[in-house]
């Protein structure tokens, strides 16, 4: 992933929003999840995320401080 696209992901975490458990397709992995889900905003879009892609994006920003 680009640098920039990382520090979009990053600026946006901040306004992560819980919703209730069900099924759902993660837009990063694209498998389909039950549990916490994630959405974020991004460059207008809303992706939904998995708590596994979730904890990768946090690990990730760990490595990039
Ligand atoms: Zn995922």
């Amino acid at each position: 992933m680009k640098r920039k696209v990382i520090a979009a992901l990053l600026a946006t975490v901040t306004i992560l929003s819980f919703t209730g458990c069900g099924k759902f397709t993660c837009d990063m992995c694209g498998e389909e999840k039950s549990g916490k889900k994630y959405q974020e905003e991004l460059f207008g879009e809303t992706i939904t995320l998995c708590n596994d892609c979730y904890k990768g994006l946090e690990d990730l920003a760990d490595m990039l401080d």
